[in-house]
């Protein structure tokens, strides 16, 4: 039997999402409203948790209450303030975090970029999520959360990972993939970095690392977040959206920044390309990413524009927006 002083803490906080939705009937898994069940409500439901906590006390704290398609920045901002307070308390061994699937991959992306990277190099921050709400004849978020405590007591378990469907992705490489499944994110190329097996955790690559060139950014105070936008190349493209964004409206932060979602290895509309120059000499950032859903785009063309070094257009805006932070 553990000793009061030695027991760790395995805290939840929870922002709401689908984990979290009830709907009407037991059958339907669509017509929900997300953000409605409490995060200790959830955790109370799920069975053989006492087991999987192997002794470690679970505690929650519900910091938003959102469906993730609504994530905000303030948000965001609260969420790193807890997470850091929770992980820099030696009696936390981790933090995990309920999520809506719709963004969780650049709150995933977000936390990886900025937590301090002595907390994330010790300690496992891990979010998860449910496809179907609480209310579901078959929810799969109580799996999830059972799925998310094992990896976080994984021994050696360090750094921001994403836990659906008994797969863990890195927040590096996490996307959400499909619409409906249940096993809705993908790692891509990379594949998952570990399975969860009846609770036991079978891990394919290395923990992930904090990355060498952390953002620094003062969390405890209002952030100004640099506008950045997303544009998209497609047949039959133009200059107009961008040229429009460039545009200075009344009320919008000006532009900062711009990321392409270009097609195959960041190729674009000659019409779109020359707004994009347009919008360099402006002095707004342009960054080349693929709306390719697999690869990189490798610079042999159009070196004008940077790369977004493998990242999503979403997750390429969030970098960007954070260099733009730090200038
Ligand atoms: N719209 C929901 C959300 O992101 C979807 C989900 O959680 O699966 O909050």
């Amino acid at each position: 039997m553990k000793s009061q002083k030695s027991i760790k803490k395995v805290v939840v906080l929870g922002t709401g999402g689908t984990i979290a939705g009830k709907a009407s009937h037991a059958s339907d898994n669509i017509g929900y409203t997300a953000a409605q069940v409490g995060v200790a409500e959830l955790l109370a439901q799920v069975p053989g948790m006492v087991g999987v906590l192997a002794g470690h006390l679970l505690v929650s704290e519900q910091v938003a209450q959102i469906d993730s398609k609504d994530m905000s920045f303030a948000v965001w901002q609260s969420l790193l303030q807890r997470v850091t307070v929770h992980l820099q308390a030696e009696d936390v061994a981790a933090v995990l975090i309920t999520h809506g699937t719709d963004t969780l991959e650049e709150t995933a992306f977000f936390l990886h970029s900025v937590l301090p990277a002595a907390l994330i190099n010790a300690k496992p921050v891990v979010l998860t999520c449910a496809m179907r709400p609480a209310s579901s004849l078959s929810p799969d978020g109580p799996q999830n959360l059972l799925d998310a405590v094992a990896v976080a007591l994984t021994p050696g378990a360090h750094g921001v990972m994403a836990v659906c469907a008994g797969s863990v992705h890195a927040a590096l490489e996490v996307q959400k993939s499909h619409t409906y499944r249940t096993d809705a994110f993908s790692s891509g190329d990379a594949g998952p970095l570990a399975w969860v097996e009846e609770s036991a955790v079978r891990l394919l690559r290395n923990w992930p690392l904090a990355p060498l060139d952390q953002a620094q950014i003062a969390m405890n105070t209002v952030v100004n977040w640099p506008r950045v936008e997303i544009v998209m190349n497609y047949a039959g493209g133009s200059a107009a959206v961008v040229d429009a964004l460039l545009q200075p409206m009344p009320g919008v932060s000006p532009l900062r920044g711009l990321v392409v979602a270009a097609t195959g290895n960041g190729t674009m509309h000659q019409d779109l390309e020359a707004a994009l120059r347009r919008a360099l000499q402006a002095g707004v950032r342009v960054l080349r990413s693929t709306r390719c859903a697999q690869g990189r785009v490798l610079t042999a063309q159009h070196a004008e524009f940077a790369h977004s070094n493998g990242l999503s257009p979403v997750k390429a805006r969030v970098a960007l927006m954070l260099e733009l932070m730090e200038a």
